[in-house]
């Protein structure tokens, strides 16, 4: 495997840097809140308030293969499997439901599913087979023991202190697992309303305050002053309720650095994106998904910026070496729109690389770069969120991506969790086809459950686009 560059190591050091700072204030007994991905996070950071987000949570503990038993717990709790993946889990997780480790009470081993694991291989690289299986044998460093759901407020209350201690280390070892519990709500439904649905009941599960910002659809290109004036008046109302939480006062200062970080931040990443329009594209576009969680986590600091402006350097030196972190040679280039099947990376990105289609343009990755210069402006730009323009908007957004990255074709995601995103895809296909003369293919899957991903589907779906792409060429030649 590549070495990360020094941009992808700087931003993973930012991202840990937020997630540790947040447990630590949360045992000093600080307060830490749970954000949006699109709440103005400049506010909570004029505070010098925690804030980690649950969105980037649900992503990272559904790549890790629990999804699905998060979004299980959620609906045993009785909330329906129709609602976002992201939802169910993160209400799960507030709920006090973990992945936990299974092991043996006696001997206090962990017991390890034969399943899991990569193949031994000999010295010549290839794998050894078990000759009573008649099966490759795993490599044992690799293996992992059984998950299990736990529940921590159930553990929190093991009196004995060494059983306690250990239950709480048998927690699966991942990042997500050891977000804080939130003392407050921060949510911002211009990404949706589920959202808001989603926040109000952590807000009441856990008996907190909830901060809400509510941006409603714009139906026009342009938002207008009295938009303006509404969101700018929730600014100040929301200002109000941090005062309280933090017990301090707003400060002028510090926010005003927070939007300088912002901003900066923001640029970086537009840049960032831009050089996917370079042909062959300097990096993967499943990279460019990667980054938006760190864009989302941490686009206020100072930190975030200067690695951001790192990233956009190895960019630029890939661009001249010729070089690029996908790790084939670029044959086609596709918008993908929506989120990627989380779980299901490997199983998403292994037709495209065996067809040589790189992602090269991604909506939702510029949609986090808010530029703006004072107050009214920032109202603006939180107004301009994907789901929550209209959808000429939208596709004048994606269509000037589509051009400027230089696509063969659009591959859709239509996922079950994100109906406000899947719902007007069709009409979009419809319209990239006639307006850009590309062929578009869709498939059905979920961003974090994964009983809703068909992978024979996916293939046969990707390997159609890659067909009518090369028609398209032909077409174009004769
Ligand atoms: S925008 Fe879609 S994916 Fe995001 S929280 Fe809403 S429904 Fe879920």
């Amino acid at each position: 495997m590549a070495k990360p560059s020094p941009g992808v190591v700087a931003l993973r050091k930012v991202v840990d840097d937020v997630y540790e700072e947040a447990r630590l204030a949360s045992l000093r007994g600080e307060p830490v809140g749970w954000s949006s991905s699109k709440f103005p996070c400049e506010l909570a950071a004029a505070f010098g308030l925690h804030v980690v987000y649950p969105e980037n949570q649900a992503a990272g503990i559904a790549a890790n293969r629990n999804g699905e038993m998060l979004c299980q717990a959620a609906e045993d709790l009785g909330y329906d499997n129709d609602i976002c993946g992201y939802a169910r889990i993160s209400l799960a997780y507030a709920a006090g439901y973990r992945v936990g480790r299974k092991f043996d009470p006696v001997t206090k081993e962990f017991i390890i599913n034969p399943a899991s694991g990569k193949p031994l291989k000999g010295e010549d690289g290839k794998p050894i087979i078990d000759e009573t299986t008649g099966k490759p044998k795993k490599d044992p460093k690799t293996q992992t023991p059984y998950e299990e759901l736990v529940n921590i407020f159930d553990i929190e209350k093991i009196e004995d202190e060494e059983e306690r201690e250990f239950r709480l280390k048998a927690l699966k070892p991942i990042r997500q697992n050891r977000m804080p519990k939130p003392d407050f709500v921060l949510c911002c439904n211009n990404i949706c309303n589920c959202m808001t649905k989603w926040y109000e009941n952590i807000a009441r599960m856990a008996n907190i305050p909830l901060v809400m910002i509510d941006i409603p659809y714009n139906n026009d290109v342009d938002v207008d002053d009295s938009k303006v004036r509404y969101v700018r008046a929730q600014f100040d109302a929301a200002i109000k309720q941090l005062e309280k939480i933090s017990g301090r006062k707003f400060d002028e200062k510090k926010f005003e650095e927070a939007c300088k970080n912002a901003n900066r931040t923001a640029q970086a990443w537009l840049k960032v994106c831009d050089y996917l329009q370079y042909k062959p594209a300097p990096m993967s576009g499943f990279d460019l998904f990667n980054h938006m969680a760190d864009v989302v986590t941490a686009r206020a600091r100072v930190d975030a910026a200067e690695a951001f402006e790192l990233l956009a350097k190895d960019l630029e030196e890939n661009v001249k070496t010729g070089t690029s972190t996908l790790p084939f040679p670029e044959k086609k280039r596709v918008m993908f729109e929506g989120i990627p099947c989380w779980p299901k990376l490997p199983a998403l990105f292994k037709p495209l690389k065996e067809n040589g289609i790189n992602v090269t343009a991604v909506v939702y990755a510029p949609a986090f770069g808010f530029v703006y210069n004072n107050l009214d402006e920032m109202a603006k730009a939180y107004y301009k969120a994907p789901n929550s323009v209209s959808i000429e908007q939208g596709v004048a957004w994606r269509e000037g991506i589509c051009r400027a990255n230089k696509v063969d074709g659009v591959l859709v995601h239509y996922n079950r969790s994100c109906k406000p995103w899947s719902g007007y895809m069709a009409e979009m296909q419809r319209r990239f086809t006639k307006d850009l003369g590309v062929p578009c293919a869709g498939f059905d899957g979920d961003q974090a459950d994964p009983r809703n991903f068909n992978e024979a589907q996916y293939v046969t779906r990707v390997q159609g686009l890659m067909e009518a792409m090369e028609a398209n060429d032909a077409v174009k030649e004769a």
